[in-house]
């Protein structure tokens, strides 16, 4: 089900050039009136439900109506992500809340280092993976002919009923 806005939580993020919610969306439906400063999914219809506005916006104002296996119909979902977990906040149509709490990460964040004693930086065009200081060298095993024990031969023969 796709994502909504509610407009009275929505502060368009303070009035920035592009909001969270657009600049996360990978489909680019969200988008701000930019009278009213309030942001909408403008195409619900092709909404993948991937919820990463629901969990970038920091206002808490995107709602992702949930699936129906884990909330009846006219349910609300809210995934409120921190440091290292995320809850999800679901409210039923009856007006009971449920809460979910999972951690996210196992590292402290900020701790990973991408590059790792790597060089920094990389070029598109360069023909050497990451990790790569010279381009790696056909294994001799390719044109190799390994010779078959007379042995392993009878296995092989007796394996496909001959
Ligand atoms: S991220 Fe949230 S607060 Fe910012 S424009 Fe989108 S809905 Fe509004
Ligand atoms: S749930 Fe995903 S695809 Fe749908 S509007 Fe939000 S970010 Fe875009």
């Amino acid at each position: 089900m796709p994502t909504f806005v509610d407009p009275s939580k929505c502060d368009g993020c303070k009035g920035g050039e592009k909001t969270a919610c657009m600049y996360i969306c990978p489909n680019d439906l969200m988008i701000l009136d930019s009278e009213e400063m309030k942001a909408y999914n403008q195409e619900p219809d092709a909404c993948w439900e991937c919820y990463s506005c629901v969990k970038i916006c920091p206002q808490g104002a995107i709602t992702a109506r949930p699936y129906a296996d884990f909330a009846p119909m006219g349910g609300t979902c809210i995934p409120m992500r921190s440091a290292d977990s995320i809850m999800w906040t679901v409210k039923f149509r009856n007006g009971s809340v449920k809460r979910f709490k999972f951690p996210i990460r196992t590292t402290p964040e900020g701790s990973i280092k991408p590059y790792d004693g790597h060089p920094e930086g990389a070029s598109l065009d360069d023909q050497l993976l990451f990790t790569e200081s010279a381009l790696a060298k056909p294994k001799e095993a390719i044109s190799k002919k390994f010779d078959v024990a007379e042995s392993d031969k009878t296995v092989t023969e007796m394996e496909h009923g001959r």
